[in-house]
């Protein structure tokens, strides 16, 4: 037998993923058959979970990067230490530098270069020695170096029906992912006919609007609140996108100061929003009243961005917003504590932030 170390849950996880992963669908269908889940509303949140590896142990291009430089400086300075050397017994005498110190600082720098060409070929941004799959991940100031666990909870009983690990640092993209392993968890050993619509919850962070429709497309009906998105103009002070009004029929924008900012560029995505620039003329806004209100000291002129198409306040789709806001409200007892909280899903302590 293998003496126990910090890591053996760990590795009996890792080395019985499959059995662990089966284990939990059976548990999953009898909650169903026993009439504990009610498989039409889940709520999907991310927890960040501690890896096996320290934050010092992760490093980022950036790092990675400047530690090479900092070696091969020092690879030049070692190596002009010995040509020193070879041409004057002095400075022979005088150098300090020995050969195995050189092959230390040429392996470190082999292991740099190696470490940032597999950032390159798997274009990811950081890389653990200790545990490959971990990140240091930062959310609302709390900050991890390990996994971001997604999980999709039933409301009946705030079951968790299904989970996946990801070392994502934030949770865009993840609804539609986590939305249908809940409805294939639901749905398994049933026909599609027995399946009932299913509604899923989830909180401003994974709103985008592809995830949406593709949620609408699948007959899912996904209830996520537009993130609000306050400009850096507004957070400078000045003018908030919001002062500006949109005329969907010529396409443009009127401004606080009366004129028009017209489409410029071609559209743009990020986190699968497409956007699409909007700007006002530099002759106009430089001799405008209002220009120290809505432009930095050194700005020509005003862009906004706009959305395509412009988001709902609310996403759950066709529902009025009575329905949704109530929806909205069971939404953080449900998804946060079954994770974070086990025992208050035991009815031992309240259940914290909710108060339920
Ligand atoms: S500075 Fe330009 S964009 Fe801003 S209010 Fe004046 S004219 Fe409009």
């Amino acid at each position: 037998m293998r003496p126990k170390t910090y890591h053996t849950i760990a590795d009996f996880r890792k080395n019985n993923a499959a059995a662990l992963k089966a284990a939990n669908r059976e548990f999953v269908l009898l909650c169903r058959e026993l009439g504990l889940i009610s498989g039409t509303r889940v709520g999907v949140d991310g927890s960040f979970f501690h890896g096996n590896a320290s934050a010092a142990s992760v490093k980022t291009k950036k790092q990675l990067e400047a530690e090479l430089a900092a070696l091969e400086q020092d690879i030049d300075g070692y190596l002009a230490a010995l040509e020193r050397g070879d041409a004057d017994a002095a400075a022979a005498e005088a150098t300090t530098v020995s050969a195995q110190q050189l092959a230390d600082l040429q392996a470190r720098a082999q292991r740099r270069r190696e470490q940032l060409e597999e950032l390159a070929r798997t274009g990811e941004t950081q890389i653990s020695r200790t545990d490959p799959d971990a990140r240091r991940l930062s959310k609302n100031g709390q900050k991890v170096t390990g996994y971001n666990v997604q999980s999709a909870v039933d409301d009946q009983h705030h079951l968790i029906l299904t989970h996946e690990v990801t070392n994502a640092g934030n949770d865009l993209g993840q609804l539609v992912p986590m939305a249908e392993q809940a409805r294939q968890m639901l749905l398994d050993g049933q026909t599609t006919e027995a399946a009932q619509p299913l509604e899923v919850l989830a909180d401003a962070g994974y709103f985008t609007e592809s995830d949406i429709a593709a949620c609408a497309s699948r007959g899912i009906v996904p209830y996520v609140p537009v993130p609000e998105k306050t400009g850096a103009a507004e957070r400078a002070g000045r003018l908030s996108a919001r002062e500006f009004v949109y005329d969907a029929e010529q396409d443009r924008y009127r401004c606080p100061g009366g004129e028009a900012l017209h489409p410029y560029g071609q559209p743009d995505t990020r986190n699968g929003v497409n956007y699409r620039r909007y700007r006002s003329r530099a002759s106009v806004c430089q001799s405008c009243p209002l220009k120290a209100q809505c432009l930095p000291p050194a700005g020509k002129r005003r862009e906004i961005l706009r959305s395509e198409p412009r988001p709902r306040r609310w996403s759950g789709i066709g529902n009025g917003w009575r329905r949704r806001r109530r929806v909205m409200r069971q939404r953080a007892a449900l998804c946060v504590t079954p994770v974070r909280n086990p025992e208050a899903l035991a009815g031992v302590g309240p259940l914290p932030g909710t108060g339920v």
